[in-house]
């Protein structure tokens, strides 16, 4: 039941990679958390599982997030079984690489409904009662794809593009609310997602990050929990890349 004083996390796209690490950390942190995942409920359990071991309320809610009812439904079980959200972190993403000349219709909506679509539906539905709070932070996830874009992604790059506008246009919209919205923009990470690259692809990526390894998902957790807390109280509307030096 809500009342506790633990301040609550909303994740979208928490089961799995980086947002499953964003989870467990915000947890660590001191968060009760809920997030949300489309597929697999295993991987949902035991993410939830693992938050739950450091004294955590965790809600895993099988939603959609481009289904605009869907993602409002998440929003509300959560205030109303968990307690007011004070943070959001949307990290629920997907891939569909293909050169433009190649790339079907659907590849490029389905990219667009769960990247950007999903995105403003989670923050659409979130922020009013942060509003009437008076208080909340958001970190929306982005790419190096979204900065400078990238061969066969013509339609995630634009997403994520779409979602710096985004972040930095509700950044100035409402820090007279004390809410913020910072945008963190990974280069290449170890999860799923890039375990679908082939390996000559994969080493070729590698060549170019200065750091001459792939990120791993905490590494990626630990800045998201930097700025929802209180230690980034004066960063709003700034997109961070965390990428290896992969952008030098
Ligand atoms: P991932 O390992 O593929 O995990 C994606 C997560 O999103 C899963 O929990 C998945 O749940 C969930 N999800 C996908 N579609 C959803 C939907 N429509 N509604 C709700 N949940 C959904 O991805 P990742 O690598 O951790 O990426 C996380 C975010 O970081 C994404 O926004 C991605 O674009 C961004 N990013 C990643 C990298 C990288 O190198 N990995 C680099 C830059 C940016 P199910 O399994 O249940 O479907």
């Amino acid at each position: 039941m809500p009342g506790q004083d633990r301040p609550v996390a909303l994740v979208t796209g928490g089961s799995r990679g980086i947002g499953s690490a964003v989870v467990q950390r915000l947890a660590q942190d001191g968060y009760d958390v809920a997030f949300c995942y489309r597929s697999q409920p295993e991987s949902a359990e035991k993410t939830a599982e693992l938050a739950r071991a450091t004294g955590a309320r965790v809600l895993a809610h099988r939603a959609d997030v481009a289904d605009p009812a869907a993602a409002r439904a998440f929003v509300a079980l959560t205030e109303k079984e968990v307690g007011p959200v004070a943070t959001v972190v949307s990290c629920a993403g997907i891939i569909r690489d293909k050169p433009l000349v190649l790339m079907a219709q659907e590849d490029w909506q389905d990219v667009v409904d769960v990247n950007l679509n999903g995105t403003y539906n989670i923050c659409r539905a979130a922020v009013f009662p942060m509003i009437k709070r008076r208080a909340g932070s958001l970190v929306t996830l982005s790419s190096v794809a979204g900065v400078y874009g990238n061969v066969g992604q013509s339609n995630y790059a634009a997403t994520k593009a779409g979602i710096i506008g985004f972040t930095r246009s509700v950044a100035k919209e409402l820090g007279r609310y004390g809410i913020r919205a910072n945008v963190v923009a990974p280069g290449f990470v170890a999860t799923d997602m890039t375990a679908e690259l082939s390996g000559a692809v994969a080493e070729r990526m590698r060549e170019r990050i200065a750091l001459d390894r792939f990120g791993e998902p905490d590494e990626v957790a630990d800045l998201v929990s930097f700025l929802v807390s209180d230690r980034a109280a004066y960063i709003t509307g700034q997109v961070v890349q965390i990428d290896g030096g992969i952008s030098l």
